[in-house]
């Protein structure tokens, strides 16, 4: 990088801290603006957790860039001196033959991860907390466990600022207008000029970008916590699981030890509507799916939710994030629709997103999600 270039990052929220703090580590000139604060928990980020694991069973070619990923968690808890993740395992359980299993047990082996296949017999006996079929099968991922998605967002802004940036909170965006020798960011008080703006606005994509060629379906997901009535979640191993099928959810107890936190799959999720006014209430008959999967596979856990949080997510068609300049604005740098498995990405996606902005292209392998050429709808 020649002289300093200014970069916008629209929307300091998972993606957009860690923009912010890989950007300002390499010395350009930072300017952040979110609607709310860094940490806020009314968009795809907050409820205490979020799992982190080594083996992708949406699609191996994620692999490398978790590995990334992984580094950087390690340099950002450095950083700030803050324990930002927890690695607890994650047990992804489901009938053997299911595809999720096959992917994880394919990305394992390509990149020798590390971890441990429990048979039904194994499982049942190691992880009394789970009731599990006939034909189940686990695979345990060692390097996994789960995150502190507000902490990590309020520590990755802070530490973009110490190293320089500035971040305007409860400072919407209004337009982003690229011009001839750069880009506009216009708010309520003005207008800013800057080379490039990286656009991470989660759920309000759509509102920001309405000419946007991808679609990016924006959901309404539901977290509810549950506390545990038998002793069977009192053993040493609490680690974070995902249950393939045939209802596939997942779940993290909570780093306090109370409670076990629960969520449910994009096809359960209803559309959000407007990010504006996300239904924050959550009705009787959108629990019976959560209290069924209870009574099914974690009777230990009383049906009674202490807690009850909603929150929004962008999906894609593939699932596959969007990342890179939109058409014809090669200064415009989106990363979008993360599909409800974005947070343990994030520093990575930080970081491409800075060698986007800063260098018009990155060393990592981001083809299968790059914006560049995509046909998808
Ligand atoms: C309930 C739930 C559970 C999940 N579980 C996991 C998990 O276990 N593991 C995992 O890896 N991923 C998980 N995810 C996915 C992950 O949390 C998301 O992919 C990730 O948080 C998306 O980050 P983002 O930066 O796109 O959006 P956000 O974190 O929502 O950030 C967008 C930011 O943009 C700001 N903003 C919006 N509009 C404007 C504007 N016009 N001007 C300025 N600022 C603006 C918002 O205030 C917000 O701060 C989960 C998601 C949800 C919702």
């Amino acid at each position: 990088m020649s002289a300093t270039k200014r970069v916008a990052v629209v929307g300091v929220g998972t993606m957009g801290s860690q923009a912010a703090w890989r950007l300002a580590a390499r010395g350009a000139e930072v300017v952040g603006y979110d609607r709310f604060a860094p940490g806020h928990d009314r968009s795809a980020a907050g409820g205490d957790t979020r799992i982190f694991r080594s083996a992708h069973f949406e699609d191996s070619r994620y692999v490398p860039l978790l590995k990334h990923a992984d580094t950087l968690w390690e340099e950002l808890q450095r950083e700030t001196g803050r324990e930002l993740r927890r690695l607890t395992g994650c047990l992804l359980m489901g009938p053997t033959e299911h595809q999720q299993m096959a992917t994880v047990l394919e990305s394992i082996a390509e990149h020798g991860l590390d971890h441990e296949v429990l048979d039904t017999e194994a499982l049942a006996k190691r992880f009394p907390q789970f009731r599990i079929e006939d034909g189940d099968a686990a695979v345990l991922d060692r390097h996994a466990g789960f995150i502190r998605p507000e902490l990590t967002v309020l520590s990755a802004a802070r530490r973009a600022e110490e190293l320089g940036a500035r971040i305007h909170r409860y400072t919407p965006v209004r337009e982003i207008v690229p011009v001839a020798n750069g880009v506009e960011i216009r708010t309520d008080t003005g207008t800013e000029h800057f080379d490039t703006a990286v656009v991470t606005v989660g759920p309000w994509v759509n509102d920001l970008l309405p000419d946007l060629p991808w679609e990016v379906d924006i959901r309404r997901l539901i977290n509810a916590w549950y506390v545990p009535t038998a002793d069977d979640w009192s053993g040493q191993e609490r680690p974070a699981f995902i249950r393939t099928a045939p209802t596939h959810c997942y779940g993290l107890p909570s780093p306090d030890g109370v409670s076990v936190k629960l969520g449910l799959s994009r096809a359960l999720h209803r559309p959000a509507g407007d990010p504006n006014r996300l239904e924050r209430t959550v009705e009787p008959g959108e629990l019976d799916i959560f209290t069924e999967l209870l009574s099914r596979y974690m009777p230990g856990l009383h049906p009674d939710p202490i807690r009850l949080s909603v929150y929004m997510e962008g999906y894609t068609e593939s699932s596959r994030p969007l990342v890179g300049p939109l058409p014809g604005h090669g200064n415009v740098v989106l990363l979008a629709g993360f599909s409800g498995h974005g947070f343990k990405l994030s520093p990575a996606m930080g970081d491409i997103a800075a060698d986007l902005a800063l260098d018009g292209a990155s060393p990592r392998p981001i083809d299968f999600i790059s914006t560049l050429d995509r046909a998808e709808a």
